[in-house]
């Protein structure tokens, strides 16, 4: 098994005990010298400034490479573009495209009256800027509004047309599902890297709604798995041997990279980051 390349991502905090923990999380994670960690911007763009500030001290203070979250949700294309100018500005190079979600309760995406209509005309607009590494968003589960069994490939293809170089997946449970889209895309051309998204799951119940909310089908082993642990109070245990084995399995089957959804709690990354052989760079001069 090859020790895989490793990603983070995180949101930005909201309070000052928010920020503390975005701060540990960190510290945790960066020894594990991550390829890049992403920086989330909220459902409805609720976060645009957070994310701003929160990507802007983490370029500069922790010297990971960090990559922004950029939606086209509530905002016309030049304040859209506009922000993405800031974080050039800044040095923050690197951008994760999406069409995005509008806040809970507010039904689906409608398009602001001077916005980008869908993901693939925000990507096309930043790529033609020529400032920016692209990275978009890809679905092994089927997205709630694919029209159909293909359409989150074709879709995906577009996106990489338009300018994207890599994708990275919703969150998904069992390798199988990512294989499976993993060939459906190559036989559509698509010879991007494709990174899977793994959610190490910290609270079985929340991981379950989110779960419901994107699509990502949740097998029945796995909902009997945590009711069984959560009664022995062994959830935490369960939860690393699941993840450190879905990683396991995806990358026997030739995954090299992993991007993992951290939701600004270190531990349990951590733990199946060792699992897996990513051990913490040590700086010679902490060793002398
Ligand atoms: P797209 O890929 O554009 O669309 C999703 C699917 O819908 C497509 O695969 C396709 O099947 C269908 N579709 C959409 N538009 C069309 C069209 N015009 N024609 C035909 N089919 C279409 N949300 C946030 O609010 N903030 C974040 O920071 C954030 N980060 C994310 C990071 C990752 C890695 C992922 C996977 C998702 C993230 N999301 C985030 C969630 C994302 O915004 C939602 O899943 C949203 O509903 C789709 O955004 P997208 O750009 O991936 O969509």
């Amino acid at each position: 098994m090859t020790t895989p390349e490793i990603s983070f991502e995180f949101f930005p905090p909201q309070n000052l005990e928010a920020s503390f923990r975005l701060w540990d999380t960190v510290q945790v994670l960066s020894p594990l010298d991550p390829r890049f960690v992403s920086v989330t911007y909220g459902a409805g763009g609720t976060t645009r400034d957070l994310t701003r500030d929160a990507v802007a001290t983490l370029h500069k203070s922790s010297g990971l490479n960090v990559a922004a979250h950029l939606t086209c949700v509530n905002a016309s294309r030049a304040e859209t573009l506009a922000i993405a100018d800031q974080f050039a500005s800044a040095g923050v190079n690197d951008i994760v495209a999406l069409r995005g979600d509008p806040p809970k309760g507010a039904g689906g995406f409608t398009q602001h009256e001077d916005g980008f209509a869908n993901s693939v005309e925000l990507i096309e607009a930043l790529a033609d800027t020529g400032k920016f590494n692209i990275r978009v968003g890809a679905y092994p589960d089927r997205h709630p509004e694919a029209t159909g069994p293909d359409s989150d490939v074709d879709w995906l293809k577009r996106k990489i047309d338009a300018g994207a170089s890599e994708a990275l997946t919703q969150f998904f449970f069992e390798a199988d599902t990512f294989f499976r889209f993993r060939d459906k895309c190559a036989k559509a051309g698509i010879d991007h890297v494709l990174t899977p998204g793994i959610l190490p799951i910290e609270n079985w119940k929340g991981a379950r709604n989110f779960a419901r909310r994107c699509g990502t089908v949740i097998p029945q082993w796995l909902d009997d798995a945590f009711e069984t642990a959560m009664r022995d109070s062994r959830e935490d245990l369960l939860a690393t041997a699941i993840c450190t084995e879905l990683c396991s399995e995806l990358l026997d089957g030739g995954v090299d990279k992993l991007h993992f959804y951290t939701m600004n709690r270190p531990e349990l990354t951590r733990d199946v980051c060792h699992a897996l052989g990513v051990a913490p760079k040590v700086s010679l001069e902490n060793v002398a």
